[in-house]
C-alpha cells in the first residue's frame, strides 16, 4: 500500500497547480494554505472556508500531516510535553514541547535515528534509519502549535534539536524552516528558530554563505580533538581547528552570535583543563555557551556533572569573558532527552 500524499509536503506553488488541474480557481490554494498554517485546522473537514465538495476531494487525496500519536506524556510540573509519533512506514520519531515563563519551544526531529553515533545520545545509539520529509518536519511544529492553541497560547520558538542531524538532511530541514517562516503561513520569525549541528564544517559554511537568518548552535562537548573524537565520532572527519574556523567565519559573515552546546559529563569533560582549552578556542568570538548537565541514557554509563562542578566550569568561562549559562534539565521524568522515549518503548516491547 502506498501512503497517501501528505499535503504538508507541498509547496504553495505545487498546491496551486494541483487545484488548477482539478479545475478549481487558484485562490482556493491560498484558502487552504491559510486554513492549514494560520487557522491550523485539525482536518480538512474543519476547513469551513472551503466548499464541501473540495473538502471531500482533499480528504480523498491527501492526508493533513502523517504523524500518528503513539504516546504523549506530560512532565509532573506540566511544563514539558513529549510526543512519540508513528510515521506511515511504521518508523517512530519524537517531538518535545517545553514551556517557560515567556517562551514556548518545540524541539523537532529531522531524521529517524542519526548516523553520527555520539556515545551519550539515545538517538545516536539507535543508528540511522531515514531522513524526514519536509512535511514530517513541519507537522511536528504544527502539532505543538495546535496543542498550545487549545490552551490559548502560541508557539514562540522552534529548535531543531530532536532526533537526527539537521545538516545531514540539509535540504528538507531548511525547506521546512522556510515553510514555517512563510508570512502567508505560520510566520515564525527566523530569529526564533535554532538549528543545532554536531559540527559538520562544510554545512556550517554553506549555511553562513546562504544568508540563512535562523540561529545556529554547534554541539561542541569537548575542547581537545582526542576527547571530542571519543564522544562525537564526527570529530575525526571534521576536527576542532577547521570547525572553529568555520564558526568564526559564520559570526563574521552574519554578525550573529553563535551558540555552543556542551553536555556536562561527570569526570569526562568538566575538568579545569577542558574549561581552559574551551576558553582558548572561543577567545574573542561572538558566542554563547550552553552548559547542559548530561541526560542519562541506556547505553552510556557516565553521570551528569554536579551542580557545584557545573558552577565552577561556568565560573572559569566567566573569568575569560565568555558568556555561558548552565541550563536546567527539563522533563527528566518523561525521558524528554533526545531519542529517549523511543528507546525506552523499543526496550519495553
Ligand atoms: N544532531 C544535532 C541536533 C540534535 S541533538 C546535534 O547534535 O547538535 C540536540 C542536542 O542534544 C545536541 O547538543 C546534543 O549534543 C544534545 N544531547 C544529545 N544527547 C544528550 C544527552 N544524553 N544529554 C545532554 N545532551 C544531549
Ligand atoms: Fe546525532 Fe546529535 Fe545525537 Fe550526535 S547528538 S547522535 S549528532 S542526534
Amino acid at each position: 500500500m502506498t501512503a497517501m500524499n501528505n499535503l504538508l509536503d507541498m509547496t504553495a506553488g505545487s498546491l496551486r497547480n494541483k487545484l488548477l488541474a482539478w479545475g478549481e480557481p487558484g485562490y482556493r490554494a491560498r484558502q487552504i494554505w491559510r486554513a492549514v498554517y494560520q487557522q491550523q485546522v485539525g482536518s480538512f473537514q474543519a476547513a469551513t472556508s472551503l466548499p464541501d465538495s473540495l473538502r471531500k476531494r482533499l480528504m480523498a487525496e491527501f492526508s493533513l500531516g502523517n504523524l500518528t500519536p503513539v504516546t504523549d506524556l506530560r512532565s509532573a510540573d506540566g511544563r514539558t510535553t513529549k510526543a512519540l509519533f508513528r510515521l506511515p512506514d511504521g518508523k517512530k520519531i519524537e517531538t518535545v514541547l517545553m514551556s517557560y515563563r515567556k517562551r514556548r519551544t518545540a524541539c523537532i526531529s529531522t531524521q529517524v535515528g542519526c548516523a553520527l553515533g555520539c556515545q551519550f545520545c539515545a538517538t545516536g545509539q539507535m543508528g540511522f534509519e531515514r531522513n524526514l520529509t519536509v512535511g514530517e518536519i513541519v507537522a511536528q511544529a504544527l502539532w505543538a502549535s495546535r496543542l498550545l492553541r487549545t490552551e490559548g497560547l502560541t508557539l514562540t520558538n522552534i529548535v531543531l534539536m530532536g532526533m537526527g542531524e539537521p545538516f545531514h538532511n540539509y535540504a528538507n530541514s531548511l525547506a521546512a524552516l522556510d515553510r514555517l517562516s512563510d508570512a502567508e503561513g505560520m510566520a515564525m520569525g527566523a530569529r526564533r528558530i535554532t538549528v543545532s549541528t554536531a559540527g559538520l564544517t562544510p554545512a556550517i559554511q554553506r549555511f553562513a554563505h546562504a544568508g540563512r537568518r535562523e540561529r545556529l548552535a554547534v554541539s561542541l562537548h569537548a575542547a581537545t580533538d582526542e576527547l571530542r573524537s571519543s564522544l562525537t565520532p564526527v570529530n575525526r572527519r571534521y576536527p576542532l581547528a577547521p570547525l572553529l574556523a568555520a564558526c568564526r567565519e559564520y559570526t563574521e559573515l552574519t554578525g550573529r552570535r553563535l551558540s555552543f552546546e556542551w553536555a556536562l559529563i561527570d569526570g569526562v569533560n568538566d575538568s579545569k583543563e577542558q574549561a581552559q582549552a574551551l576558553c582558548e578556542l572561543l577567545a574573542g568570538m561572538l558566542c554563547h555557551v550552553n552548559l547542559i548537565p548530561l541526560n542519562p541514557t541506556a547505553d552510556y554509563s557516565a553521570a551528569p556533572t554536579s551542580r557545584e562542578s557545573a558552577a565552577c566550569f561556568k565560573a572559569q568561562l566567566d573569568a575569560a569573558g565568555i558568556p555561558a549559562t548552565v541550563r536546567v534539565r527539563r522533563g527528566l521524568d518523561i525521558r524528554a532527552g533526545c531519542g529517549q522515549l523511543r528507546s525506552q518503548r523499543a526496550k519495553a516491547q
